[in-house]
């Protein structure tokens, strides 16, 4: 039986490329350069497709792709139905964090119980958050440089990822709260995992046995 597995292009395809070697798949085409969506591998029994970033669980989910590797942050944010989530591949590792611009005294407002404008393209991770917080909040969905926003007056504080800080600094905006350290997981089908077991299970343990620190 053959076996589908959808990632995006990038940071992830790119750290998952040993991962595909460590269970003997090599794809035939380097997605950044090509403009197919579907890429054979040097096995005859496995394909890739490329996806954007937030929809791996989605084909996932509907049995368009029988595994997938998708982000903490993505999973969050699609709720992870109809998922089994068997591995943390412990790859694209950065951290989920509250930003705002240097000098706004976010501690301050808090404190006040101030109602606080937060834009992102994590919803559900910063209404979790602000909840539990118990500090009220304006969302508004972005789908891209959150960055922005509290430089131009949209929202007081972003929630966005950050890994070095460099797009914080450059854009003179400060990280002031940790929310979660996102990495990226296996994905898999619940349906696959019955009928291809024997296809999947060797795959899962090839990614299990290079995972890195
Ligand atoms: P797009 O760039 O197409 O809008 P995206 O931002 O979701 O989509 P990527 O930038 O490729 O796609 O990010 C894919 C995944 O990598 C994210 O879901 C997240 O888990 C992780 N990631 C995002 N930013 C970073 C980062 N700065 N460092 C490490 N991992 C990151
Ligand atoms: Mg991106």
């Amino acid at each position: 039986m053959s076996i589908t597995i959808a990632l995006s292009k990038g940071r992830i395809f790119e750290e998952t490329l040993p991962l595909l070697a460590a269970a003997g798949i090599t794809p035939a085409e380097n997605p950044e350069s090509s403009r197919k969506l579907i890429i054979d591998t040097n096995r005859p029994d496995v394909r890739l497709i490329i996806v954007r970033a937030s929809d791996v669980p989605t084909y996932v989910q509907y049995g368009a792709a029988d595994m997938g590797i998708a982000g903490k942050d993505v999973l969050n944010e699609h709720g992870g139905i109809g998922l089994y989530q068997p591995l943390d591949l412990r790859i694209a590792r950065c951290c989920m964090m509250v930003a705002v611009r240097e000098g706004y005294d976010y501690a301050g407002k808090v404190k006040q119980g101030a109602r606080i404008r937060v834009a992102t393209k994590y919803v559900n991770a910063a209404r979790d958050h602000f909840a539990a917080k118990g500090v009220h909040i304006d969302l508004i969905k972005l789908y891209g440089s959150m960055e922005l926003a509290p430089l131009v007056g949209l929202s007081d504080v972003i929630v966005d990822l950050v890994s070095t800080g460099g797009t914080l600094k450059a854009n003179g905006l400060v990280a002031v709260e940790h929310i979660a350290d996102i990495s990226s997981r296996l994905v898999v089908n619940q349906a696959s995992l019955k009928t291809k077991r024997t296809e999947l299970q060797p795959m899962f343990e090839a990614f299990a046995g290079a995972i890195r620190d």
